[in-house]
């Protein structure tokens, strides 16, 4: 079967490469620049880092600091509303998922005519026509692989929605471990099983490739070998190196392979609980790839064999039950609460939960088994518990 392989943006990775932003922003003509980032980012001082060479550049730079985690559609309105009062010609996206989907949106939605909202996925009344500002993407956590892919997530009153076609690709992405060093252990733990997911759900897609295995494998590697690391001693430039790479691998791997049933179940637990995308994510991988195993066994013992075990001994059933074990147990090591209750989640939000995550059929679709409703509310059921 033929298929289209995106392997853009133009990337930066490892150490210092942050080193390459205003070579960058100088190549795509940025003068008056967007930066798009988070109050507490701002606070920290981390924004410096972007401002302090721009300046030196005598290039204008304003900065809008009320990017909130998961944000709302209202916070992405007021952005692009910025954006156009501020003539902005170029943005650049700093921090985690929330800052850089953000970015993508002031990127795209400034040069085009109405709102976000008209160019919601589930909800759709414009197209979008042409590309937009130049951008380029910095992640500040090692987890969304944002900085790679063409979509959006807002949050919505009770699931998520997303924005998503090519034109939201950024022109550059800027991935340097260094950033990622003051996370605290909580948001490195959460950040990291979704980078995890989005590599596990990436091979087990029914849109998987060889070169999106390549990417999916390696990725589950690098997580996997260090997230418990990166989580107990923030300082060990190794694994934070091993986790930035791991994120952005994962990232490429998603993009062209899509995510499936964890993501589609997680969506209604941002919704309608407020509970980080991480969290979301990490509580419910276990249980989806439990109930799925049997559709995918052999895809299930190498990711087994990615993780660092060995399965030569086993076949493919007793691999994939092993495999959800060891996805359990790295989910309990790094800290998140192993069921709903854990994250204050009532028996009686199951229905909603899963009509929510039922509308999200084009995420479902790629599961390598059909997951209708009872299935859904089964899984959610079990999480519960
Ligand atoms: P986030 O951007 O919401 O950040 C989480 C917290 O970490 C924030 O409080 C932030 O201030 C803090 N933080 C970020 N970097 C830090 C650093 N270096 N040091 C200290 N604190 C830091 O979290 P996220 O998980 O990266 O992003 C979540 C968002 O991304 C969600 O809205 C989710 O739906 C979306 N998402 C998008 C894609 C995509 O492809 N576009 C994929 C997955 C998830």
């Amino acid at each position: 079967m033929a298929e289209k392989i995106t392997f853009a943006p133009l990337s930066y990775t490892g150490w210092g490469s942050l080193n390459y932003l205003s070579e960058e922003v100088q190549r795509l003509r940025g003068q008056n620049i967007l930066l798009v980032t988070d109050p507490f980012l701002h606070e920290m001082g981390l924004t410096q880092k972007i401002i302090a060479p721009l300046e030196a550049l005598n290039l204008t730079i304003n900065v809008y600091t009320k990017v909130v985690p998961e944000p709302p559609l209202a916070v992405a309105e007021e952005l692009v509303a910025y954006a156009r009062e501020h003539q902005s010609d170029m943005v650049i996206g700093l921090g985690g998922g929330s800052a850089l989907d953000l970015a993508k949106l002031a990127g795209i939605i400034t040069v085009h005519e109405g709102d976000v909202k008209d160019y919601l996925n589930l909800t759709a009344t414009r197209k979008l026509l042409h590309k937009g500002l130049p951008t380029i993407l910095i992640p500040t956590t090692s987890g969304t692989g944002s900085e790679v892919t063409n979509i959006a997530v807002l949050s919505l009153e009770t699931t998520k929605d997303v924005v998503t076609h090519d034109y939201l690709l950024a022109d550059v992405a800027i991935v340097d471990p260094e950033l990622t060093m003051s996370l605290p252990p909580k948001v490195t733990a959460a950040t990291g099983v979704d980078a995890l997911t989005h590599a596990v759900e990436a091979y087990i897609s029914r849109n998987a490739s060889p070169v999106s295995d390549a990417l999916a494998l390696q990725a589950i590697q690098l997580i996997s070998g260090s997230l418990r690391t990166a989580v107990k001693d923030g300082q060990n430039k190794e694994a934070r190196i091993a986790m930035s790479y791991g994120s952005y691998l994962a990232g490429l791997a998603f993009f062209n392979a899509g995510v499936a049933g964890v993501h589609a179940l997680a969506y209604p637990l941002g919704g309608q609980f407020h509970i980080a995308h991480g969290d979301s994510n990490a509580v419910l991988l276990p249980y989806v790839m439990g109930y799925i195993r049997s559709s995918c066994e052999k895809r299930m013992k190498d990711i087994y064999n990615a993780m660092g075990f060995n399965s030569s001994y086993l076949s493919q059933e007793e691999a994939s039950h092993k495999c959800v074990e060891e996805l359990q147990r790295l989910v309990e090591d790094v800290g998140i609460p192993s069921s709903l209750k854990g994250f204050g989640v009532g028996e009686d939000a199951l229905t909603s939960l899963t009509e929510d995550a039922t509308k999200q059929t084009r995420i479902l679709a790629r599961s390598p088994m059909p997951l209708e409703k009872e299935d859904i509310f089964a899984i959610y059921k079990a999480a519960y518990d």
